[in-house]
């Protein structure tokens, strides 16, 4: 029984370069796209709302 751990990504301020978020990816998203996360968050940081860019490690 192998059991496969979800893939983890971090998502990035693209301002501050700061890792504000983490989420899960959708197989769903997955299936349909091979393209990078991309959420506009708000970002303590620069105390706004940036772009969230998935990152990994
Ligand atoms: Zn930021």
């Amino acid at each position: 029984m192998a059991t496969k751990r979800k893939p983890f990504v971090k998502l990035q301020c693209q301002e501050c370069k700061k890792t504000n978020y983490y989420s899960h990816k959708s197989r769903q998203l997955n299936q349909k796209t091979e393209k990078k996360l991309e959420l506009k968050k708000y970002c303590n940081t620069c105390r706004k709302h940036t772009v969230h860019k998935e990152t990994k490690k």
